[in-house]
């Protein structure tokens, strides 16, 4: 899986992780060192796990580093054996060719900050490359050179599926259109490819069939083979109150309709949610309860923001642990007492969207173990009023 395809033989990053503190559970954590901070915790296994999974697409891994940016985590994602990243920015390059010499960055963001090409490929050396209309092609072939070691894709926007989030109204073109597009980079010399993406939690495998579908039509208009094919991310997250398919019906549908395709396209996918999610959870303390209104010292400024989205509808599991006079931090049953949630600041937005279920008894100086957050939280999270969830720990092995 991922096997590097830098030019020169770079040595292996070192993963600083080992800095952080460990422990054993989450448990163990709170019993040590009663966080009055959100402590983000990592778990080294789930990021494991989360990769392994991958190994049965049929081609690279690139994790999406929009998802989550931290250090911490990108050194998990890499020591789960990642070497491929989807960078959209010129930050998101330096930070990974800096960290990992011998990983490789793919640059799939379709509109890009004048110049951004220019020192991605110069100074970075990527080569792979999205568009979606004549005015971006023309920019990249501008600033590269016209170079004809370029790997340019073209993106196709698909049908509204079965993503809780669509990134299809923003990015993308007509199979009409993207056929055109792609004639022209194969006139420049550079390699054409076609990726797409079907949105960000997407809960049906049927939506990837549909769109390499469109894919291959594409293709078809164009009359040309299709050297490589991105299938973009949307792999969902293990939330709750949302019914995500088994995912070896998502690899099982992919490859079923990867085979209708002629030729042997280069395959890539993009997960960011899938490669994270499961890999932390927050650790976030109740600061004050007044009836059914709880204060945390986490909020939508922090850790929570993806909870605002519009359409939005999954949960993140919870676990509540009430410290008790000898020290020790009990786990409580489920809770099934509605709460409104409220962040630290002094906004009174910062309010989570829909109540949280909790323990009836739950009370100031418990934790709620947030898990399955490793998405679109970090990576999110603003220092509103001096709130900046930064802290950081290993837990498990
Ligand atoms: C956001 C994004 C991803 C990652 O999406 P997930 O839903 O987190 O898997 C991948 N590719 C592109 C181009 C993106 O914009």
């Amino acid at each position: 899986m991922n096997d590097v395809t830098a030019r020169e033989k770079p040595k292996p990053a070192k993963i600083a992780a080992d800095t952080l503190p460990r422990f054993a559970s989450v448990q163990e954590l709170i019993e040590k060192t009663k966080p009055v901070l959100p402590v983000y915790c990592l778990f080294p296994e789930k990021f494991a796990d989360a990769a392994r999974r991958f190994q049965d697409f049929p081609g690279d891994t690139l994790y999406a580093v929009k998802a989550n940016p931290a250090p911490h985590v990108l050194d998990q994602v890499y020591a789960a054996g990642i070497r491929h990243f989807d960078t959209a920015s010129l930050a998101e390059i330096a930070l990974v060719r800096r960290r990992y010499p011998d990983a490789q960055c793919h640059f799939m963001a379709p509109v890009r900050i004048a110049g951004a090409a220019q020192t991605a490929f110069h100074r970075h050396g990527v080569t792979d490359y999205v568009v979606d209309c004549d005015f971006e092609l023309d920019k990249l072939l501008a600033e590269t050179g016209g170079a004809k070691d370029l790997r340019i894709f073209v993106r196709i926007s698909t049908p509204l599926g079965g993503a809780l989030l669509e990134l299809s109204s923003k990015f993308g073109t007509t199979p009409a259109d993207a056929a055109r597009l792609l004639k022209r980079i194969t006139e420049a010399g550079a390699t054409p490819g076609i990726t797409f993406h079907v949105g960000s939690q997407c809960l049906s495998p049927f939506s990837y069939a549909q769109a390499i579908e469109m894919a291959r039509r594409t293709a078809d208009i164009a009359g040309i083979g299709i050297a490589a094919l991105d299938i973009g991310g949307g792999f969902p997250g293990p939330y709750h109150n949302n019914d995500v398919p088994p995912y070896h019906w998502y690899f099982d549908t992919i490859r079923e309709a990867l085979a209708t395709l002629p030729g042997k396209p280069k395959l890539m996918c993009e997960p960011g949610r899938a490669l994270i999610a499961e890999g932390v959870s927050l650790v976030t303390q109740v600061i004050l309860r007044k009836d059914d209104k709880l204060y945390l010292n986490d909020g939508i400024y922090g850790s929570f923001d993806e909870l605002t989205l519009p359409g939005w509808t999954a949960d993140y599991p919870l676990r509540v642990f009430s410290p008790d006079g000898d020290g020790r931090a009990v786990l409580q049953p489920a809770g099934h007492t509605p709460f409104r949630v409220y962040g630290p600041t002094c906004d009174t937005l910062d309010v989570l969207p829909k109540p949280l279920m909790l323990p009836e008894t739950i009370k100031a100086g418990d934790y709620i173990v947030v898990d399955a957050i490793g998405a679109y939280s970090v990576a999110l999270r603003t220092n509103f009023n001096g709130f900046f969830p930064d802290e950081w720990a290993i837990v498990g092995n």
